[in-house]
């Protein structure tokens, strides 16, 4: 039977993939063992059957026991374990959710809903990392995956509004609770019928640039403003996010010709959801109505969302997606630009499609792929 290590199962990725394993029935078949950077010897996660205490997730000699290791764990524990590991001669798969190892040459970033024939020629060629993508490319590949594989796509501007948990569940919880500081700031003013919006935005802006406003996480207000930075600079005046937009999609099609993809990389206050507005240049001019049916059919989860208000105020913000596995796509049109300018907008689960789905869909074809 296999043998399955899980490392960084109880953090925020960890955690959703462990309940979508839970949702899928997936833990059957191989033996799962379940590893520990903090807690040796405690309780693993209920999986629907007895498993043994959890192990150092430090312990070469036991992780060399493992036919594939899935760690959701950090960079930090790639950057250690992975090479002693492989140094130790460890021939195993491993999958992972950090992005360490991301652009290897022997690593394929999976996504298969989009890049299936590149993991089955990367399975076919004994490549054996295989690293979940940057959240936002994912979400964009998965929204747009029609027209990339028809050819269709020249370039994608991709303006985006990411959600706090991007940046970790310490950040999840300071957005809230900087809202709730700014609620309780204007709370008089809110039940003073007679307070006027000028006054309440008065008050709020002074608690946004007091002191001691809590902001020890994002280092700036996120509730009631915007943060439009994310990650570190890079040379080219982009951010390290804004950067990994066309690298990754370029690696995970493994494009022949690189596509462009460029943008501005926005934190927002939304929870767990990315949105992004795109603008795409097509190849030619292909009628709106052939552009729909692409991106509708790209993958069994992008749903169109008609351009007009009541569907887009329904079924396109991140207050509908979260934790689901849709991916709506919306407010489709052809721009002035010119009739092979189509914009568009899409939301996204960060924490599935984003993070912990493509690693779940992974295991499982490796599963498949070694029995
Ligand atoms: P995380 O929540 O910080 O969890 C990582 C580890 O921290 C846990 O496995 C756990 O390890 C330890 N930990 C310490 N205190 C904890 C607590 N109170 N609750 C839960 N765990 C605690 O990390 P993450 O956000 O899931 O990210 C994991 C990796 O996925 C990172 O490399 C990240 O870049 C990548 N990723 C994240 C996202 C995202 O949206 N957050 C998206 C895509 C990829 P022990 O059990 O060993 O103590």
């Amino acid at each position: 039977m296999l043998r399955i290590g899980f490392v960084g199962w109880r953090g925020m990725v960890g955690s959703v993939l462990m309940d979508r394993m839970r949702q899928e029935q997936d833990f059957k078949g191989f033996e799962p063992i379940f590893f520990t950077t903090s807690n040796v010897g405690g309780k693993g996660p209920d999986v629907g059957h007895e498993i043994p205490p959890l192990k150092d997730a430090f312990d070469i000699e036991l992780l060399s026991s493992m036919d594939i290791i899935l760690t959701c764990q950090g960079g930090d524990y790639t950057r250690k374990v992975y090479p002693e590991l492989r140094k130790h001669g460890w021939n195993g798969y491993w999958i992972d959710s950090a992005s360490v190892l991301r652009m290897k040459d022997d690593s394929i970033i999976v996504l298969d809903p989009v890049n299936r024939t590149v993991i089955d020629s990367g399975l076919s060629s004994g490549i054996k990392s295989y690293v979940g993508g940057n959240c936002t490319v994912s979400l964009m590949l998965m929204a747009l995956s029609g027209l990339f594989a028809h050819g269709h796509i020249e370039w994608i501007s991709s303006m985006t509004y990411q959600a706090a948990s991007g940046a970790g569940a310490k950040h999840m919880k300071e957005l809230i609770t900087q809202m709730a500081v700014l609620g309780d700031a204007s709370k008089s003013l809110l039940n003073d019928p007679a307070s006027t919006a000028i006054a309440i935005d008065e008050v709020v802006t002074k608690e946004l640039r007091s002191n001691t406003f809590p902001a020890q996480n994002f280092t700036v207000p996120l509730a009631g403003s915007l943060i439009a930075w994310i990650d570190s600079p890079m040379e080219s005046g982009q951010t390290r996010e804004e950067w990994k937009g066309s690298v990754e999609t370029n690696k995970i099609l493994q494009t022949k010709r690189p596509i462009p993809v460029d943008g501005v990389c926005v934190r927002v206050g939304a929870m767990r959801c990315h949105s992004q507005g795109l603008t795409i240049k097509l190849d030619k001019d292909v009628p709106l109505d052939e552009v729909s049916e692409i991106i509708e059919k790209g993958n069994q989860w992008t749903k169109l969302i008609p351009n007009d208000k009541e569907s887009t105020l329904q079924s396109l913000t991140p207050a509908a997606v979260n934790g689901t596995l849709t991916i709506p796509v919306g407010r489709l049109r052809k721009m002035l630009m010119g009739p092979e300018y189509v914009a568009a907008f899409t939301v996204g689960d960060q924490l599935l499609w984003g993070a912990a789905e493509p690693i779940r869909r992974i295991l499982n074809i490796l599963i498949e792929h070694l029995s």
